[in-house]
């Protein structure tokens, strides 16, 4: 059972900080009420990253979720309520008793687990794990695994990472743009003017040659 369970396994290696929040609010789309999600990895793994975007995009403000290291549970409001949960310090099952782990706990709300392997024998059998390794010094080796009734959405989990690696272009200039660039989907304001003057003038050529500025990414 296990062996299958790692063979749904989805790999993403993330680049930097900002891509591993990336990668968390594309995940939230997914989520719905009662959903688990067990993170594991090291101090500096991207445990938090993956929570902000995960709270972000269910629609918590950011700036409230912290890495709860001397609490063992905050409840955020939400799109859907967020429940974040650090286990690092969790002793055993008292202390799971003690923040109301239960089936009522989950019920209704996503519930994000950091150190989910120091509870590992008190995890729902229904639950995304989310495993984040150092593999570099801003590299992270991310590998999901859906388990339980998560094995259903795979493919909508496989579909939410290959989304993050689609490439944009600049129309105007071909540089390569990120999608949370201000001025997507051209690299600056300058291009995106190129392209408009180019409306303006009904001629769809370039009026002058490229100079080193207009490639500048910003
Ligand atoms: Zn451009």
């Amino acid at each position: 059972v296990n062996e299958a369970a790692e063979n749904q396994a989805i790999e993403y290696t993330s680049r930097s900080a900002e891509q591993t929040v990336r990668l968390g609010r594309a995940l939230a789309a997914l989520m719905k009420g009662g959903d688990v999600v067990a993170m594991i990895g090291q101090l500096g793994a991207g445990k938090t990253q993956l929570t902000r975007g995960l709270a972000g995009g269910l629609g918590v403000d950011p700036r409230r979720v912290s890495s709860p290291t001397f609490v063992l549970m905050s409840e955020y409001p939400g799109r859907l309520p967020v429940v974040h949960i650090d286990a690092y310090r969790m002793a055993g099952l008292g202390d799971l008793e003690s923040i109301g782990w239960s089936d009522e706990l989950f019920d209704g709300s996503v519930t994000l687990v950091e150190w989910a392997d120091r509870i590992a024998d008190q995890l729902p059998a229904d639950r995304l794990e989310i495993t984040l390794e150092h593999a570099g010094e801003s590299e992270r080796l991310i590998r999901l695994t859906p388990r339980g009734e998560w094995i259903k959405r795979r493919d909508k989990l496989a579909m939410a990472v290959a989304s993050l690696d689609v490439v944009y272009s600049c129309p105007t200039c071909k540089t390569v743009v990120s999608t949370d660039n201000p001025a997507f989907p051209f690299c600056t304001p300058r291009c995106k003017m190129a392209e408009l003057n180019k409306w303006f003038k009904g001629d769809y050529g370039i009026a002058r040659s490229i100079t080193e500025e207009d490639t500048d990414v910003v």
